[in-house]
């Protein structure tokens, strides 16, 4: 079969080559991938600022149809509608994989970086990992629950977002519409935040509810904001862009005792003033990837509506476009960018 595989260390090396079919072992479940999400981490991969083990099949964004099962299978069949956790292998028995924490896991591997991923027409994943997707979900909303899983874990399992609270998302690709939608389902007033050359994405986050979106370029954002907030600043900011002016300019919106989630990743150190860390007595989380209950809240979402992902596909591409999705990605064109391997 066909898969975009990172072929070696180092700068690119990612091509479409022919792999063997895999095949499932015990415990295992074969998927034939109907759409596999892009990620700002397959970009990091081609640019060599990700670890792998090439070479390795790409893509951890899911969502297909089970085509066979391995031995000891006991409750996914072939047929079923799925989307799949990424950590192939846990080592089970730390403090993180016991405590529900596997995302911290030093043995964590993940399918895409580390085991053969979803960038291919098959893709092999253990049965714990394997999640029914919602009844009429189609694969290329299901794609995006992955994405979605580290949003909740992000944006509402590490900080504390209450009904009421004022919201700032700075970023509106993917995941900050992602964090957009978690936010208001958890009752929260929310500004999306953007740039110029995000127009029509602040025209999406409207439509996905945001209460304001607001190109920072061409108005300040904090009238706005203190005009929702008596002049105290927003509850809760949310960087979702992984940009350093937009990780410090967020200093400025939060109020006194307020919460700051990173979740965008910057891919290098950025400065920052840690002084209003202390001044404003903040709370700072960060997130790293996501864990089983946050995948169980993110399917809830998409299942009732609260969560739309299937607006944020821009462009689906066959297995052979892979360049051009990467480029236009990484052009920021688009929102979010998916492979459709089995045609
Ligand atoms: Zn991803
Ligand atoms: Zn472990």
């Amino acid at each position: 079969m066909r898969a975009v595989v990172k072929a070696a260390p180092g700068v690119g090396h990612v091509e479409l080559r022919e792999v063997q079919e895999p095949t499932p072992g015990p415990g295992q479940v074969l998927i034939a991938v109907k759409a596999a999400g892009i990620c700002g981490t397959d970009l990091h991969i081609w640019h060599d600022e990700f670890p792998t083990t090439p070479p390795v099949v790409m893509g951890h964004e899911v969502a297909g149809e089970v085509v066979a099962v391995g031995a000891d299978v006991a409750k996914v069949r072939p047929g079923d509608v799925v989307t799949s956790e990424t950590y192939f292998h846990l080592c089970g028995a730390c403090r993180y994989c016991r405590s529900g924490r596997p995302n911290l896991c030093p043995e964590r591997r993940s399918i895409g970086s580390a085991v053969d991923g979803g960038f291919a027409e098959l893709v092999v994943v253990p049965e714990r990992n394997v999640r029914l997707l919602p009844p009429g979900l189609d694969p290329f909303a299901g794609a995006l629950t992955e994405p979605l899983a580290c949003v909740v874990h992000g944006a509402l399992e590490l900080p504390k977002l209450a009904p009421g609270d004022v919201a700032i998302v700075a970023g509106p690709g993917a995941i900050g519409l992602l964090t957009l939608q978690v936010a208001k389902a958890a009752g929260a007033t929310v500004v999306v935040l953007g740039t110029a050359a995000d127009t029509r994405r602040l025209d999406l986050a409207r439509a996905l509810g945001a209460d304001a979106a607001l190109d920072i370029g061409q108005m300040e954002a904090r009238p706005f904001v203190d005009a929702l907030t008596d002049g105290l600043g927003a509850d809760i900011v949310y960087e979702c862009s992984g940009a350093g002016p937009s990780a410090l300019g967020l200093l400025g919106l939060v109020r006194r005792g307020g919460q700051y989630a990173q979740i965008g990743l910057f891919g290098k150190p950025v400065s920052w003033d840690l002084d209003q860390v202390c001044y404003k007595e903040l709370s700072v989380t960060g997130s790293n990837a996501s864990v089983p209950s946050a995948w169980d809240t993110a399917l809830r979402l998409l299942g009732s509506g609260q969560v739309r992902t299937r607006e944020l596909v821009s462009d689906v591409y066959p297995l052979d476009g892979w360049e051009d999705a990467f480029g236009r990605f990484e052009r920021r064109e688009g929102v979010k960018l998916v492979l459709a391997p089995t045609g």
